[in-house]
């Protein structure tokens, strides 16, 4: 039988895995179970949309054998099973092998949890085994195959029996060593409190013999061990359990299983709503950018359940793109199993959802801003730029969703500021809100424009982002006070007053503004007296709609 190589990207994980820089290795049975779980939904929801197939509820389940002098821990499962071209294809290669690239080591030492960013689940089992063995039975098949792999060295693919449909997964649990203890994923009541832990909602029930002990028959004093059968799991989903009943682990904990996310989430949203629609729902803000969340290849979207039956794992139409950042679920009784992606874009009730959900997350975020402004911040940090890029592309289509969720840095408080706490501390006969763009909040301070309005007592809000000009020209005003860009050729500011002594007779020096034109052509327009400088001896100006950094950035843009 002939070894067979892992694909490189799954090899660097698999050592990874194996020199642990996990540190919770307890997690790989909350991958191996949750995996177990997939292929039994799998199967429930071929039979519910599939008249010929009977299900039969009861012989769905996940079952976990502990063989201890041996060393093993079993997790079967009768889910749907795989194919030899399955095994192949899913255990051979990491799911989302293209877009796998580790950023750098440096993020990795800082605890990054891969696993999560990647939902490469499977490979988790490594951390604690020296060898895994799958053997599987596809659904439809007649044919079942083991598939075995010591690790990085690659694995070996084989025909062998099973009776039933369905997958095995055998751990051979390392041996422990002086600094780190194997002999605890062979322990009962270790794997029964793993499972309460990460898996305690799942659906099916997780089954385990549990030791016990009884009386030997005819005496009192002497004891005999016997197993029993036991389901560990409670089998209620978190999502349909009461908010009284769950803490904030329970939530962090879901979050975790489900790969929402690698980091925590900043805040969870339960949503159990009743009337016209009815939905249950569990959002996440998380505090984190995912790795690729400003490329092309981020897909929003949340998991779609029709009356606990998971339809869609990613369904996009529930989120704007501007809340492209939330993670979670919505589970409801009113969608159809059967219902296509196309019908889903139709669907009535999937379009109440989303506005619902929409305005909660709007809610909740102001919430966060009100009550935790250091999370917010932190949150805005990730994604404050999503947010303007939503006001930017919807031409302020959304301005009273997202205007309140806003920050930028404020010349005056130096820090980042609400458009709210601006126009608040704004004196009396200031009439316009300004703003003064550049690449870093040092260039802007440096600005000679910014000298003469912060010298008037006026703020000033700094745009450092490229986004921020463009989203700040679509929303237009704040509470009907207009933007203004300090480099604008009218700054509604009364400057007769000032700068008597800078005053220049254009005439006087037309040789010279000449002579610098011609010395800066194709560079500058024109060169004019301003009477804007205080400190500086010279400042650039634009002219016309565009400020100079919106140009900078236009220019930058492919065609
Ligand atoms: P993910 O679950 O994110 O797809 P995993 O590494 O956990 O990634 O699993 C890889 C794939 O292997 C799964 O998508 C599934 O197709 C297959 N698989 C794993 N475990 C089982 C199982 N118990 N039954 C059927 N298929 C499985
Ligand atoms: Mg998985």
């Amino acid at each position: 039988m002939t070894v067979k190589q892992f694909q490189a990207e799954s090899k660097r994980l698999l050592d990874l895995m194996v020199n642990s820089i996990y540190t919770h290795k307890e997690i790989f049975l909350r991958e191996l179970i949750s995996n177990a779980s997939d292929a039994i939904d799998k199967i429930y929801y071929k039979a519910l949309t599939d008249e010929s197939i009977d299900f039969i509820k009861d012989n769905y389940y996940i079952k976990l054998q502990i063989d201890k002098e041996n060393r093993l821990l079993t997790i079967s499962d009768t889910g749907i099973g795989m194919t030899k071209e399955e095994m192949e294809e899913n255990l051979g290669v990491i799911a989302k092998s293209g877009s796998f690239a580790f950023k750098s080591e440096h993020e990795i030492k800082d605890g990054f949890d891969i696993i999560g960013q990647f939902g490469v689940g499977f490979y988790s089992s490594f951390m604690v085994s020296d060898i895994v063995t799958v053997i599987s039975k596809a659904f439809g098949s007649e044919e079942a195959y083991k598939w075995e792999s010591k690790g990085a060295e690659g694995y070996t693919i084989e025909a062998c029996t099973k009776e039933t449909v369905g997958t095995d997964i055998i751990l051979k649990i390392k041996e422990s060593s002086d600094d780190e203890n194997y002999d605890e994923y062979l322990e009962e009541y270790r794997i029964k409190s793993i499972i309460k832990k990460y898996s305690d909602f799942i659906r099916y029930p997780i089954k385990m013999d549990i030791t016990k002990t009884k009386p030997r028959e005819g005496t009192e004093t002497e004891f005999e061990e016997y197993k029993e059968e036991e389901i560990v799991n409670s089998q209620v989903p978190i999502w349909k359990k009461n908010k009284s009943e769950l803490t904030q682990e329970d939530y962090e904990n879901f979050y975790a299983e489900k790969h929402y996310g690698f980091d925590k989430p900043i805040k969870y949203i339960h949503i159990s709503a009743e009337g016209t629609i009815s939905y249950k729902a569990i959002l996440f803000i998380p505090e984190n950018m995912p790795y690729d969340f400003y490329t092309k290849d981020y897909e929003k979207g949340l998991e779609l359940y029709s009356n606990g039956v998971l339809i869609m794992s990613k369904c996009g139409d529930l989120l704007p793109d501007y809340f492209s950042f939330v993670k979670g679920m919505v589970d409801s009784e009113d969608l159809s199993l059967n219902i296509s992606r196309e019908m889903l874009q139709q669907d009535r009730q999937l379009k109440l959802i989303a506005k619902n959900i929409k305005t909660k997350i709007k809610n909740e975020l102001e919430e966060l801003l009100k009550n935790n402004r250091d999370g917010y911040e932190k949150f805005y940090q990730s994604f404050g730029r999503q947010l303007k890029y939503g006001i930017y592309s919807d031409f302020g289509a959304n301005k009273e969703v997202l205007e309140d969720l806003l920050m930028f840095y404020s010349s005056q408080e130096k820090k980042l500021t609400t458009l709210s706490e601006y126009v608040s501390r704004m004196p009396e006969d200031q009439k316009y809100i300004y703003y003064g763009a550049g690449e870093s909040i040092e260039r802007i301070e440096k600005l000679p424009q910014t000298e003469v309005v912060t010298d008037k007592g006026y703020e000033i809000l700094y745009f450092t982002d490229d986004v921020d000009e463009f989203a700040i020209r679509m929303l237009r005003t704040y509470k009907e006070k207009e933007f203004k860009s300090i480099s604008s050729g009218d700054l509604g500011i009364d400057e007769d007053d000032k700068n008597q002594s800078s005053q220049v007779n254009e005439q006087e020096h037309q040789e010279l503004f000449e002579e610098i034109t011609n010395i800066l052509a194709g560079k500058v327009k024109i060169v004019r007296a301003s009477k804007r400088l205080k400190n500086h001896p010279v400042c650039l100006a634009n002219d016309g709609d565009l400020s100079i950094e919106m140009e900078k950035i236009l220019r930058a843009m492919p065609n």
